[in-house]
């Protein structure tokens, strides 16, 4: 089967199927297009999945995030001490509340954010700490509930990982929030997910400020407590639900696609020295990833990573830098003051990382495509 040497490989692609599209239709059909019986439904069955006690529908990773950091007591004046290598979402959550992000650099290795480290950046401010499993690999969770403060987790890249002392990502009992965007490992076009232990007075006061801080009890328009617009649709939840039914299916080719990669990349790896993302069990064993994306680490001395990343679009491979430094935006250096030189191990990380294509249906002839072009542009 020959396909146009034309045909770009995109960097993501969700799966969606029929499932999605019946499930869509049955909600417009009922005429409940919110606040009906689909999100309890998502809500239960997401917190199985992961083993939590119970979980919060919300619009959005972001939202989430913002709404689990304000339920820890987060608040203007205090810390939060986080990864500066992330999305700038889980940094941006703890200024929404007035509350200053506090970064402090990661490990090489897992490339999430340092408990030493962390734990030198705590002071008598330090609301929270909010460690993001980056690129679905877990952060080392045992290490921060050590230390004894608030524990919000980003695990909006990490549907599917597991910790080395046993449970699911999501399933330890600190708030944790998984994203819905389109390219993470479960989708419903935008959304999110906290997923949290058996406290029902937490549950009851996310689930309360996502809905204008209206308690479950009161009338339209009587609102006890300052609250957001933050829900999740029943058209989204329906999607969930059937995305659920399929992440086995997603997770595992996911991990295939991943495979396909490291075997085609050991040669570059080995020869040009070009970075891989770690394997499980890098830090601890028993640590496995939740496959989100699949990025490399362009090795110095050769091209730049902006310069590969041109030469792969010029071969019709899409790719993106991923992830810049958040302190180094001009956002958190004008605000906060962060300059360069602060965390060298998230700079330099930082200013090689190229994110490839990758999703679950990928083809073994696009991952060729793309490791052919690589392999060609390294020399
Ligand atoms: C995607 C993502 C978010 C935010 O999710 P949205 O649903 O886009 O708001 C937060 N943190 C990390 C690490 C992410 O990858």
């Amino acid at each position: 089967m020959s396909r146009p040497p034309t045909e770009v490989v995109p960097l993501a692609q969700p799966v969606i199927g029929e499932a999605e599209e019946q499930a869509v239709l049955e909600v417009l059909r009922s005429g409940q297009l919110s606040l009906g019986p689909r999100v309890p439904a998502f809500e239960e069955r997401f917190a199985a999945r992961v083993g939590a006690a119970q979980a919060s529908a919300v619009s959005s990773g972001t939202t989430g995030l913002h709404l689990a950091l304000r339920a820890a007591g987060v608040g203007a004046g205090q810390e939060v001490v986080t990864s500066p290598f992330s999305f700038v979402a889980s940094a941006n959550v703890a200024a929404y509340e007035g509350a200053r992000p506090v970064f402090a650099d990661i490990d090489p290795v897992t490339l999430n954010l340092d408990p030493q480290a962390a734990a030198a950046a705590v002071t008598e401010r330090t609301a929270a700490l909010l460690p993001v499993h980056i690129f679905g690999y877990p952060a080392d969770l045992p290490a921060f509930e050590a230390m004894g403060l608030p524990v919000v987790e980003d695990a909006c890249e990490a549907l599917g990982a597991r910790h080395h002392d046993g449970p699911a990502v999501g399933g330890r009992g600190n708030p944790a929030v998984f994203g819905f965007y389109a390219n993470k490992q479960l989708t419903t076009g935008e959304g999110g997910m906290i997923t949290m232990g058996a406290d029902p007075a937490l549950k009851a006061r996310i689930d309360s400020e996502r809905n204008q801080g209206r308690a479950p009890d009161m009338g339209w328009l009587d609102h006890d407590r300052l609250g957001f617009n933050y829900r999740l649709s029943d058209i989204a939840c329906a999607i969930g639900l059937a995305q659920l039914d399929r992440l086995d299916d997603m997770l595992a080719g996911r991990a295939r696609v991943a495979g396909w990669y490291r075997e085609a990349l050991a040669g570059l790896e080995r020869e040009r020295g070009l970075g891989l993302p770690c394997p499980d069990g890098a830090r601890h064993a028993g640590e496995q990833r939740g496959w989100f994306v699949f990025v490399v680490q362009v090795p110095r001395g050769g091209p730049t990573r902006d310069e590969v990343m041109l030469a792969l679009r010029d071969r019709g491979v899409q790719s993106k830098p991923y992830l810049p430094a958040i302190h180094l935006m001009s956002f958190y250096r004008e605000t906060y003051g962060y300059r360069e030189g602060q965390f060298p191990v998230c700079e330099d990380v930082a200013a090689s990382s190229l994110a490839l294509p990758f999703f679950p249906r990928m083809r073994a002839d696009q991952v060729e495509r793309v490791t052919a072009a690589l392999a060609d542009v390294l020399g």
